[in-house]
């Protein structure tokens, strides 16, 4: 067995890789707002392949460098200053990459993720419908069997960067006859096949990342079910695991960036210096705050992150961090409204307060995406602490017997 490059050995190659072959970043990261962004970043992508830092916690024989997560961390803090492509981590890279890894046969395995790694495929999540996204289990968009074939229809929403991506990670009900945790397959869906429509959705924000999707007919061949036919749950609960770990800021599979957080500390102390309110003490106190925030995620994170690999704590212990990150950016955001006052709302276009308005108006996302708070306070307090399942009245009922609100 060859021996693992150190950590230091790695960061300093790192260093001096990125130095001559990466640019400089220039600003802070918003989000997938333009459309250039997303060749950009299959471009950046190329090159982190082409250069050997790809994938760099993921398997050598897909593409990724079969590193460990120290080593992931170093490239992390090393690259911070260079321009990465930060689209590719959440959901490609940190939840439907791992979830193939997991779950794929080898050739799914091969085809999928060697693309991924070389910039040539973007993947994206299709689990939520208009009926509502909390209850998945009680989703109805459907596959049938039709010979060697199976056929898509229904409706999938709140897709992040669906237009921009190749396949969709998604999960159908293939059985109607049993209750509605046993029915479901997920399969793997080429988001541009025929009889897929997407619209995409404007946010308050001003932004047209999200996507609903139609899907009519959609002809699928029997190797694009992920995992096995009618074990779609738990397939699905394996990639909610490396979804609550990606929002958590526990996945290993991410690069360049933690998930992006409204705002951070030095930028809260810059904040109060701009608006002329540093030496206030409620500034102080609200800053003091927000830092002891940081910390105790920074540490929490940390040794969620330990135990999960560790095996000590079990999966559904990603809610712990997924629940405490979502609070966290929301009081950083509330803090940096508090500081900056009437500023946010009437700052110029390209003015700082201009941003944090709309860090504002995205805050709520923050207690959703992934899974919302509240559904997080369900795996906590049922699935690690043990106390009673909230009651459900479609409980062990066939999901064809279940009423639903039509
Ligand atoms: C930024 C962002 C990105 C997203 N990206 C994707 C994506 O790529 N793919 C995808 O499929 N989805 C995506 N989503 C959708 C996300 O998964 C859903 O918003 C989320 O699961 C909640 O579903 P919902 O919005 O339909 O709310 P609902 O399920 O209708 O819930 C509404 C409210 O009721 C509460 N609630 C519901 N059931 C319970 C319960 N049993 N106990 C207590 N409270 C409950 C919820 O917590 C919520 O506050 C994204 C969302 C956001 C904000």
């Amino acid at each position: 067995m060859t021996e693992l490059e150190s950590v230091a050995e790695f960061r300093d190659r790192a260093r001096r890789w990125l130095k001559d072959n990466l640019p400089a970043a220039t600003g802070r990261y918003s989000g997938p707002e333009n459309d250039d962004i997303w060749d950009r970043s299959r471009q950046l992508q190329r090159i982190l392949s082409d250069g050997g830092f790809a994938g760099i916690c993921y398997p050598k024989e897909y593409g990724g460098q079969g590193l460990t997560t120290a080593h992931q961390r170093a490239f992390t803090e090393e690259s911070f200053e260079y321009e990465m492509p930060l689209v590719f981590n959440i959901p490609t890279l940190s939840i439907c990459a791992p979830t193939i890894l997991d779950l794929g046969t080898e050739e799914q395995k091969r085809t999928h993720l060697t693309a991924v790694l070389r910039g040539e495929e973007l993947l994206v999540q299709f689990l939520s419908e208009p009926r509502g996204g909390s209850d998945l289990a009680g989703l109805t968009t459907r596959a049938d069997r039709d010979g060697d074939e199976w056929v898509l229809n229904g409706s999938k929403i709140w897709s992040s960067g669906a237009y921009a991506a190749d396949y969709g990670i998604c999960l159908a009900r293939t059985n109607w006859d049993v209750p509605k945790h046993e029915g479901l397959t997920l399969f793997l869906v080429p988001v541009h096949a025929p009889g897929v429509t997407i619209q995409r959705i404007k946010q308050v924000t001003g932004s047209t990342e999200f996507c609903q999707e139609f899907f009519d007919d959609v002809r699928l061949p029997a190797d694009s079910v992920l995992g096995e036919v009618n074990g779609g749950w738990a397939a699905a609960s394996r990639l909610l695991f490396h979804e609550r770990s990606a929002m958590g800021g526990t996945s290993p599979y991410m690069s360049g960036s933690r998930p992006r957080l409204s705002v951070d500390l030095s930028e809260l102390v810059e904040l109060a210096r701009s608006v002329g309110r540093l030496d206030d003490p409620a500034v102080r106190e609200d800053i003091g705050e927000a830092r002891a925030m940081f910390r105790v995620r920074d540490q929490l994170v940390a040794r969620v992150s330990r135990q999960l690999a560790s095996g000590e704590l079990p999966p559904p212990a990603s809610s712990i961090v997924r629940l405490f990150s979502a609070e966290n950016a929301q009081l950083q955001i509330d803090k940096a409204i508090r500081i900056a006052g009437a500023s946010a709302a009437t700052a110029a276009p390209d003015g700082t307060g201009r941003q944090l308005g709309i860090d504002y108006l995205f805050r709520n996302s923050w207690s959703l995406a992934g899974g919302s708070a509240e559904m997080s306070r369900n795996v906590i307090s049922e699935r690690l602490l043990g106390m009673p399942r909230e009651f459900a009245a479609d409980r062990g009922v066939p999901f064809n017997q279940v009423k639903h609100g039509r």
